[in-house]
């Protein structure tokens, strides 16, 4: 059998790329991904040259490798980087994620910050779960309530400029047609990766993987021999996302750039959003700066933030149980 090789040199080939066929070996599929990467940054300019950057890192695969990516292309600048977690409290997953969380800043040479739901909101998102029942919110929302509040607040305490997610290709185009499932276009106009406003005491998420795709992901952590956590969350069962992405995968093997297609149409949408700016449907997009949670201060739409309402029922019910 012929042994393919890349398609830029003599080597033996690691991968064929699917939406243009072409092999690349380890050296050139590395360039390739390291580039898209620089040019996701370039292109709705995630960073400014004199940027702290937290790096979110959880353990997994995404997270593992933007920071080996990330501490890369920022070596040529001053930026600083410094690795996250956030520690929701899943028992056995969340111990065995840390691990290679730690793993990874250390290989990076970086300081590791680590932030607990337990310290901030007083549960684990296990006790969470229990006290509150899984009927009313499931666990993912709460989970997601949570986390989005304490890396912010993560962000501000380590006096980050920029906080970067590992969220891939595959992930930005499911939430595309998760929003177009749920008839909620507009929530897709807000998460412009390069927005026009800023708001006060949030630090602003950056997406640098939005362009590479979970596969090449993998690959990069395998060829550069990255360890990552492979186990899933036990609570990794958000039903609608699941059907998004088998879609999705059908959709690729008719047309294998069909997450870029769909990332594409969101930045047309992103346009048009920006050329509306200043005209009346501004207003509908982005509603006006929102206040402050009366509770903890951070910027909320309603008098009380959905993390400090949920804060609040968890220690209702903890101080109804233990009286
Ligand atoms: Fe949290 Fe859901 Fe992700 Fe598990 S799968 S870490 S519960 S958001």
């Amino acid at each position: 059998m012929k042994i393919p090789v890349c398609g830029q040199c003599t080597r033996t080939a690691a991968w064929r790329r699917p939406w243009d066929r072409e092999y690349l070996c380890k050296l050139h599929f590395n360039r390739a991904f390291v580039k898209r990467v620089q040019r996701t940054i370039n292109r709705y300019k995630l960073f400014d040259r004199e940027d702290k950057i937290a790096v979110g890192i959880s353990g997994g695969k995404d997270s593992v490798v933007l920071l080996d990516v990330l501490v890369e292309i920022e070596r040529k600048y001053p930026a600083e980087i410094v690795a996250v977690t956030v520690d929701e409290g899943i028992a056995v997953y969340r111990e065995d994620g840390l691990k290679y969380a730690e793993m990874a800043a250390r290989r990076a040479g970086i300081e590791h910050h680590i932030y607990s739901f337990e310290d901030r909101f007083g549960a684990t998102l296990d006790l969470t779960l229990e006290v509150m029942g899984k009927g009313r919110l499931g666990a993912c929302s709460y989970c997601g309530i949570f986390r989005r509040k304490l890396l912010n607040e993560a962000g501000l305490k380590v006096g980050a400029t920029k906080i970067a997610t590992g969220h891939n290709a595959d992930d930005e185009a499911q939430t595309v047609l998760m929003n177009l499932m749920r008839g909620d276009i507009l929530k897709t106009l807000r998460s412009n990766p390069s927005p026009t406003r800023v708001l006060d005491g949030f630090v602003r998420r950056v997406k640098p993987l939005r362009w590479t795709t979970e596969q090449e992901i993998v690959l990069y952590a395998h060829l550069n021999e990255l360890p990552y956590q492979e186990m899933p969350c036990p609570n990794a069962v958000e039903a609608q996302r699941g059907v998004v992405r088998e879609v999705l995968t059908q959709m690729q093997e008719a047309t294998p750039d069909a997450i870029f297609s769909i990332l594409r149409s969101a930045d047309s949408l992103f346009e048009l959003g920006d050329a509306a700016a200043g005209s009346p449907p501004v207003t509908k997009l982005f509603p006006d700066q929102p206040g402050s949670c009366t509770q903890c201060g951070q910027p909320s739409v309603n008098p009380l933030c959905r993390a400090c309402v949920v804060e609040n029922s968890i220690s209702e019910v903890l101080g109804k149980k233990t009286s």
